[in-house]
């Protein structure tokens, strides 16, 4: 997926999840898309110079920052600053979540094993356009009173 329906999907989590917060919002949008660091062309990625470079060379794509001990890392940090635990959780796993049913996750990363749920052999393409054409459709029909900052 990319960057934009990363941020879609997290932070329509989040807000479904009773997020409301700015600044809680603003960890989410972080976290949805934190993932992608290890693409030079990501949006996160794209702000952030050498180490999207570094990542990619060294690990791959969708390995090290794509994996259950990053983001158990990452989240750890966060403990100095407890209020953004869960806002990191719902934006990292909405990630992952995400390019599981559109690719392949070495999830398990050293383990090199990646895991990707196919649906129906639909191209991934397809299946982030349908994601986001779903999402404006919910959105119309009443998802928007999910969305509001307090
Ligand atoms: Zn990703």
């Amino acid at each position: 997926m990319n960057g934009a329906s990363h941020l879609v999907g997290g932070v329509t989590a989040a807000m479904v999840l009773g997020i409301h917060s700015p600044a809680q919002l603003a960890v989410v949008a972080v976290s949805s898309l934190l993932p992608d660091i290890d693409r030079q062309n990501s949006l996160l990625g794209r702000c952030i110079p050498v180490l999207p470079s570094v990542l990619e060379a060294t690990f791959g794509k969708r390995t090290l920052t794509h994996s259950i001990i990053f983001g158990l890392c990452v989240w750890l940090l966060l403990s100095i600053h407890s209020s953004w635990q869960w806002p990191f959780l719902i934006g990292y796993v909405s990630h992952l979540l995400l390019d599981v049913i559109t690719g392949r996750v070495a999830l398990l990363w050293p383990i090199p094993w990646k895991f990707g749920i196919p649906l129906f052999g639909i191209p991934p393409v397809f299946v982030e356009t349908a994601a986001m054409a779903a999402w404006g459709a919910w959105m119309v029909l009443g998802g928007y009173s999910y969305f509001y900052i307090t």
